[in-house]
């Protein structure tokens, strides 16, 4: 490069006041999983006029802004998620959502703004940018796996992507922060529904009732024997029962009870082994009662598993810009995350930018008095324009050579 990499990525303030901007107007108008059609307009409007060649409608919603440099170089892929969650806000803002029962409260209307600062910067610098860029502004990452709608309508092939790297703010850790892992990172997450069918009748006659409500405490119960029982100690998982839906009235026994749940693991030949220990739970509780049941299991999102030399690559790529001080291994959580399915088929690395206040304990992400500290942003966008800048000129796996002298993320 002909500046180096951290002169390249000193954000300029109007830019910085730009993304800050969009946010708000994101976090304003909330739109839920496949339905980001006014994000969508928003980031294809601005990537055209930045100069990216742009794919609308990638996975029902998604946006695609590909920029060529032809100078030789990996092609890299850059994720934002767009979708917001749905819950009504409370957290105060004067820019709160407008939609009630609607809010970004997991920050991926900041991943959205960050990413567009990010092309700004990088379409500023094309002079200095190599291979492809591939920027992905992808729908319905809450559980509806907008990640595989793209991947299937072939965001990793046409072009062929190398990388693919993803943040999420996180407001568990300090706004500045940038913090990630080898291998591991983020669980595998299951989803089960049971329907429990018991025989209704009157709450005065239990004798004559197969009682579904009693049946279905007996197996949320039991099902907690699954962690601490059947599973190696040694080994994450969590079983959660989310919901429990049943009956009308304070003296009808109902005919039927729902749970809903999600089964989380790290492990894959655990992940395998979970359904059938849920359902031997399931129907020995049922069999006890007398009752029948019906079970869906569903595989929801895989682990989120990095590279190990990209997770290496993006720590000193951020020590280098930001300083070792802020810097951090990220321990292994429970949350999972559809980037997953970009890293099953793509090395790469998922990486955290600590979004938290330090005056103030942040309230957790998917509640309604979810807010970020807006500093973080300035940091994701470095975080994704140095990537945007450096990752091409990383070697291949393929072929193990430097397209052009790559430094390897270090200064
Ligand atoms: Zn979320
Ligand atoms: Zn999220």
């Amino acid at each position: 490069m002909s500046m180096s990499l951290t002169d390249a990525v000193k954000i300029p303030e109007t830019v910085v006041e730009d993304v800050i901007r969009v946010r708000r107007d994101l976090h304003a108008h909330p739109e839920l999983g496949f339905e980001e059609v006014r994000t969508a307009g928003i980031v294809a409007a601005r990537l055209r006029t930045l100069g990216y060649e742009v794919r609308e409608k990638v996975g029902r919603t998604g946006v695609v802004g590909i920029m060529r440099s032809g100078r030789p170089g990996r092609t890299v892929l850059l994720r934002a998620d767009m979708d917001a969650l749905p819950l009504t806000e409370e957290s105060g803002v004067p820019f709160a959502s407008r939609e009630p029962g609607k809010m970004h409260a997991c920050g991926h209307d900041g991943h959205v703004a960050i990413l567009l600062g990010a092309a700004d910067m990088l379409a500023r610098l094309r002079d200095e940018v190599c291979g492809t860029l591939v920027l992905c502004f992808q729908p319905a990452e809450e559980g509806r796996g907008g990640a595989a709608a793209m991947i299937a309508d072939g965001v990793l092939d046409e072009p062929h992507v190398d990388a693919v790297y993803g943040l999420h703010l996180w407001s568990e850790h300090l706004a500045g922060m940038v913090l990630t892992r080898p291998g591991p990172m983020m669980a595998s997450s299951d989803t089960i529904e049971v329907t429990i069918i018991g025989r209704g009748g009157h709450g005065a006659q239990p004798h004559r009732t197969v009682d579904p409500i009693l049946t279905a405490a007996s197996v949320v119960q039991a099902l907690q024997t699954v962690v601490s029982r059947r599973v190696d100690p040694l080994e994450p998982a969590v079983v959660t029962i989310g919901s429990l839906v049943s009956g009308t009235a304070h003296n009808v026994i109902p005919q039927t009870a729902r749970l809903l749940g999600t089964v989380r693991t790290f492990d894959e030949s655990l992940r395998n082994e979970m359904p059938k220990f849920i359902e031997d739970v399931v129907a020995g509780c049922c069999a006890a009662a007398g009752a029948s049941y019906e079970l869906d299991y569903r595989r929801v999102y895989g682990v989120t598993r990095n590279d190990a030399g990209e997770a290496a690559y993006v720590r000193s790529l951020a020590a280098s810009l930001l300083g070792p001080q802020r810097v951090a291994e990220q321990p292994k959580i429970m949350g999972s995350e559809d980037f997953s399915f970009f890293l099953e088929r793509c090395p790469g690395c998922f990486f955290f930018v600590g979004a938290g206040k330090p005056e103030e304990s942040s309230p957790p992400h998917h509640s309604p008095q979810f807010t970020i500290d807006e500093s973080a942003l300035a940091t994701g966008v470095q975080m994704m324009v140095a990537l945007g800048l450096d990752a091409p000129r990383r070697p291949s796996p393929r072929n193990g050579r430097s397209p052009s002298g790559s430094r390897n993320g270090l200064p």
